[in-house]
């Protein structure tokens, strides 16, 4: 007992004597040509853990096994940097905050002693170049913004992405659905679309990302139609991207043919060199594969109730277009154009509002639950879905259904359904279009 207390004491004395890991010493900051350079300064070298966060725009870099070294001071405000925080975390790591006066592109670097110095973490922190313009769109102080939907047809121009039997090309019909939730988002309080082509254009992944980046999205969502070389698998799936390697096969095999678009612009996507200028890339990933993986959830719960799901949950696979830092991103592959039922319906003007008015749904759940601090959403509180007019829907017999499946999937009675489309029995036959009625 007395060796214990004896321990406490010395530890509390001489704290610096008994620490084994590394310390912080000391937090510089210099401004140099529109660029402000942030110098941690270590007793030893470090693998920090970064984090950036918006609203207010945050750089957070964790140095696990660090402490602060004592009587070090790490206050400062300096260029982009508003002001500099320091504490340990409940797991014990030390956390260095800088808090910015906008979103930044950073580089780090990592120096060993040199000279006076010692091991130094440097962050250049940089407004300029096309990584800045990450200002949140209508900032008007004192009233709230609106929450922005990058809403991204795939595919475009000379990438004509899959074709369907009945010659359906993927970029004309995700653009129609495109188009058709960009205006639903417009009718929402609080919300506004961004779409990253409205024509027949070719856009390489980068120029997506960046222009939601450049509108201050909220939230990046990328509209496909999946193919595959069978005529059978049909039905939506939700995916967001991976860092850690695909949930299927399937998935690595889907992110593969996306990803290839890029390709038709001569553009490599190995080229990881490349990214370096997405620097803040890898620091929020984690953080907004959670958020995609919520939004996803909710567009896929809502796509549920009108359509055939591909995938009942949301599927993680590497696609390029959807690695936006800080930008909740999903990819949904509203159907497949390969199969002939699902091809007649992303055909379908009536189908594609269906299915926009359900990732709509989706969408407003989502930020209903979660408004970004800031928003419109976040001052007046959960808004009802607006601008989806009861029409009538079409579907189109696949093989497998039954009359019955598909009365319980759009919420209509059997009976109903039957008397809709002069049915004296449950017999359908594949390729036979079905009017849903609705109200
Ligand atoms: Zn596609």
């Amino acid at each position: 007992m007395r060796s214990v207390l004896a321990g406490i004491l010395f530890c509390f004395l001489f704290p610096s004597l008994v620490w084994a890991g590394g310390e912080l010493r000391g937090v510089r900051l210099s401004n140099n040509q529109g660029k402000t350079r942030v110098v941690l300064d270590l007793s030893q070298s470090a693998e920090p853990k970064l984090l950036t966060m918006r609203d207010p725009h945050r750089l957070v870099i964790d140095l696990p096994g660090f402490k602060m070294a004592p009587n070090t001071d790490v206050a400062g405000s300096l260029g982009l940097v508003k002001g500099v925080r320091a504490g340990y975390r409940s797991n014990g790591d030390l956390r260095v905050v800088l808090d910015l006066s906008s979103i930044a592109s950073a580089r780090d670097s990592r120096l060993g002693p040199s000279g006076d110095y010692g091991h130094r973490l440097v962050f250049d922190l940089s407004s300029s170049g096309n990584l800045t313009a990450m200002k949140t769109a209508k900032d008007v102080p004192g009233k709230g913004r609106d929450v922005v939907i990058a809403i991204d047809a795939g595919h475009g121009g000379k990438d004509p992405g899959a074709t369907g039997r009945k010659g359906t090309r993927e970029k004309d019909v995700v653009l129609a659905i495109s188009r058709a939730l960009a205006k639903r988002v417009d009718q929402q309080p609080g919300m506004k679309a961004v779409l990253t082509r409205d024509g027949d254009r070719y856009l390489n992944l980068r120029e997506r990302m960046d222009k939601a980046r450049k509108h201050g999205a909220d939230l990046f969502i990328s509209i496909h139609a999946d193919a595959v070389s069978s005529s059978q698998p049909r039905g939506a799936s939700v995916y967001v991207v991976s860092e850690r390697g695909a949930t299927s096969e399937a998935a690595r095999l889907l992110a593969e043919r996306e990803n290839a678009a890029d390709l038709v612009g001569g553009v490599t996507l190995a080229n990881r060199e490349d990214m370096v200028a997405y620097t803040l890339l890898d620091l929020s990933q984690d953080m907004s594969i959670t958020r995609s993986m919520e939004v996803g959830e909710e567009v896929l719960q809502e796509l549920g109730k009108m359509a055939k799901l591909h995938r009942s949950h949301v599927q993680q696979a590497g696609f390029m277009v959807l690695k936006s830092p800080d930008i909740p991103s999903i990819l949904v592959e509203t159907a497949f154009i390969s199969n002939p039922s699902d091809e007649s319906n992303l055909r379908s003007s009536d189908y594609q509002a269906t299915l926009a008015d359900s990732v709509l749904r989706g969408i407003v759940d989502f930020f209903n639950k979660t408004p970004p601090e800031g928003t419109l959403l976040a001052q007046n509180g959960p808004q009802r879905v607006r601008g989806s007019p009861v029409r009538h829907q079409e579907y189109v017999i696949a093989r497998g259904d039954t009359l019955s499946e598909i009365a319980s999937r759009y919420n209509v009675s059997l009976g109903h359904l039957r008397s809709a489309n002069g049915l004296r029995n449950d017999s359908i036959r594949v390729g036979q279009v079905l009017r849903i009625p609705t109200g």
